[in-house]
């Protein structure tokens, strides 16, 4: 077949010369050691990156006592699960969190622009609830933190926290059947159920780059922005930067963020890129005043639904968010099939609907930068699958400001000096560096991400189950765990959303529900049936597509394990195929609770002695 035309002027599609552009670009990209990171937890010079310098660590003496329930974690998942359980009649519910407060990744990410990626009308959970309308349709940090704040609050979740406090240690005690819960602050709280909300992108990620430790500046990463140095606020200018040269490393979702601040304050501005992210419109504004007229009982249910129904390709009569996620994202994922195409014509009108696409991007960067050598280095030569898209309206005219420098490193950063970063021999010298690396990827795995070891029935901790893949019953219970509860999440069986909070809000509804039917049902124990855990893992097992032969061709990312998708485990796929079947896992929770049987768990109502 020959070349075929682009639509919106873009250059006729021909598969041999895309792909051959595309594997390049990518194998520059393809370098040993391209993963390596610092372990933040276990590098005595970089712990402190993780410190927190949104709130003064206060003193306290250790807490030694009994509650209901502990969460992990303050952030969306912490708080929907603490409000359910608070509606379950729940009383004695211990939040703990490494954070100085609640909202997990919004207490952390205060970086100037931070915003949603995700339209906030359907991220922001229990808006109904709280009857309240974002200001704006893709809403900033600050606002997302102070509703997960009021909704704390409203759930009485706040004062019983016990912050700046890391669990560094849980076990299965069986005689007492209750979970002894250690923190990094001396504290033993011992619990009857045990919920783990740790979050996806929980751990901040420094790239192992020789010589970080040498450099003589200023450095900090997005997620503990320093205002102290910069100045200014999320949304202030960055005052204090007009005399400082910045480097920022990294352009993915928050690096990309951060730029048209730093632009407009620092005196200069180097942004080092690895790979380039595909920049779609992000159409930002504020809410309508009309937005809320006339919204039922149940809007924010339905129009998430609207939203998860399209990214999954599923027809709908109006396209309720209309943004780059429910046009680009839901279009790759779900080409349109023409009846009586072959296989191969299908697969070959997918990627020409994906070019056409990344086309649109590129010809964005071409209208947007002035300069076309930055201009060609701005360009995503990939398809529009392989990385996470993001969406920004300032972001590319940033760099037609005189005072920021592209730097473009595709093999990454050679070196920091005492001077700043070192590049293909040029030293760039700077006075900050600012790391907008990101975070480890959803998929690491579960026992990595809770940050403690989890010890279960037998001395057996979740690491040595989990170690060949994840098992478990509706990847939120798992055999040897008893009474505990894993919030969903990627990697771990259970379904990806793109909104992240849709799920979160059924992780909530579950496990608020079914601790309340345990509790009424005077269930002492439960623990999940080896048949269950099985079929359920064998499940998810079957529905595994190996997509590596696609995922191959990608420019390395989180999203094909940086290059090496042959190394992903069927078990830490998803319930259904692809990103999972959310609709059918929902209806599966929904039943199973509605059903009240305790179908796939073990459980023991004998008295436990006190
Ligand atoms: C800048 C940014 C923007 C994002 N935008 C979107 C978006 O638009 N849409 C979307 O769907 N997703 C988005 N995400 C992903 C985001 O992480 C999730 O949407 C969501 O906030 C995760 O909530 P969570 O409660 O599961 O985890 P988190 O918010 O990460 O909270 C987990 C908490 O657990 C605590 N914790 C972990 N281990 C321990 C331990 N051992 N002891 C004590 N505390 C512990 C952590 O300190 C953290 O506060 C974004 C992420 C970032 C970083």
């Amino acid at each position: 077949m020959g070349p075929a035309a682009g639509a919106g002027g873009a250059a006729p599609y021909d598969p041999e010369v895309v792909h051959a552009k595309y594997l390049a670009e990518r194998d520059k990209r393809l370098v040993p050691g391209r993963a390596d990171i610092r372990d933040l937890r276990a590098d005595e010079h970089f712990a402190r990156y993780r410190d927190d310098p949104f709130t003064p660590v206060t003193a306290r003496d250790p807490v030694t006592e009994e509650v209901d329930v502990v969460i992990v974690g303050g952030g969306i998942a912490g708080v929907l699960a603490g409000a359910n359980l608070r509606k379950a009649g729940v009383t004695r519910i211990r939040i703990i969190d490494q954070a100085g407060g609640i909202g997990g990744t919004w207490y952390w990410n205060r970086y100037p622009g931070v915003m949603c990626d995700v339209e906030s009308y359907i991220y922001m959970p229990m808006l109904e609830e709280l009857d309240y309308i974002p200001t704006h349709r893709y809403a900033f940090g600050g606002e997302i933190l102070s509703h997960l704040e009021a909704i704390a609050a409203r759930f009485a979740l706040v004062d019983d926290a016990l912050f700046h406090t890391g669990v560094t240690r849980a076990e299965w005690d069986e005689d007492g059947a209750r979970w002894r819960v250690h923190t990094d602050r001396g504290d033993v709280v011992s619990c009857r159920w045990y919920v783990l909300a740790v979050g996806i992108l929980n751990l901040m990620k420094l790239p192992a780059i020789p010589g970080m430790e040498d450099f003589a500046g200023h450095a900090f990463h997005t997620a503990r922005w320093d205002y102290a140095y910069t100045g200014g606020g999320s949304l202030e200018p960055l005052d204090r930067l007009g005399d400082k040269v910045v480097a920022l490393l990294g352009t993915g979702a928050s690096g990309i963020q951060c730029v048209p601040p730093l632009a407009a304050a620092a005196k200069h501005l180097y942004v080092f890129q690895r790979t380039p992210s595909a920049i779609g419109v992000r159409g930002n504004r504020p809410t309508d005043p009309g937005f809320g007229d006339g919204l039922g009982h149940g809007w924010q249910r339905e129009r998430m639904d609207n939203f998860q129904a399209i990214m999954l390709g599923r027809p709908v009569d109006v396209d309720e968010v209309d943004d780059g996620w429910t046009h680009h994202y839901a279009a790759v994922h779900h080409p349109p099939r023409r009846e009586g195409m072959t296989t191969a014509e299908y697969l070959r009108s997918a990627e020409e609907l994906d070019y056409e696409i990344m086309e649109e991007h590129r010809h964005r960067v071409e209208e947007l930068v002035s300069d076309p050598a930055a201009a060609e280095i701005l360009k995503p030569y990939y398809r529009y699958l392989c990385k996470r898209p993001c969406f920004h309206d300032e972001y590319l005219l940033a760099f037609n400001n005189p005072n920021v420098t592209l730097v473009d490193c595709p093999a990454g950063i050679e070196r920091i000096t005492k001077a700043g970063p070192l590049v293909d021999g040029a030293q760039y010298e700077v006075d900050c560096i600012v790391y907008g690396t990101g975070f480890e990827p959803e998929l690491t795995p579960l026992f990595r991400r809770v940050g403690h070891e989890i010890v279960g029935r037998g001395g057996v901790t979740l690491a040595d189950k989990w170690a060949d893949g994840a098992a478990s019953l509706f990847g939120m219970t798992s055999r040897g765990f008893p009474n505990m509860f894993v919030m969903p999440a990627p990697g771990q069986q259970a379904v990806v959303t793109v909104n992240y909070t849709q799920v979160a809000v059924l992780g909530g509804e579950f496990v608020g529900r079914a601790i309340g039917m345990l509790e009424r049902g005077g269930v002492q124990v439960f623990d999940v049936r080896a048949e269950a855990e099985q079929a359920w893992t064998q499940k998810v097992v079957d529905s595994f597509i190996d997509a590596s032969a696609v995922m191959s061709a990608c420019t390395p990312s989180r999203i094909n394990n940086e290059g090496h998708p042959e190394a992903m485990n069927p078990r830490n796929g998803n319930y259904g195929r692809g990103m999972g079947d959310w609709f059918a896992y929902r209806d599966l929770l929904e039943g199973w609770l509605e059903a009240g049987t305790f179908e796939g768990l073990e459980v023991e109502r004998q008295p436990i002695p006190s």
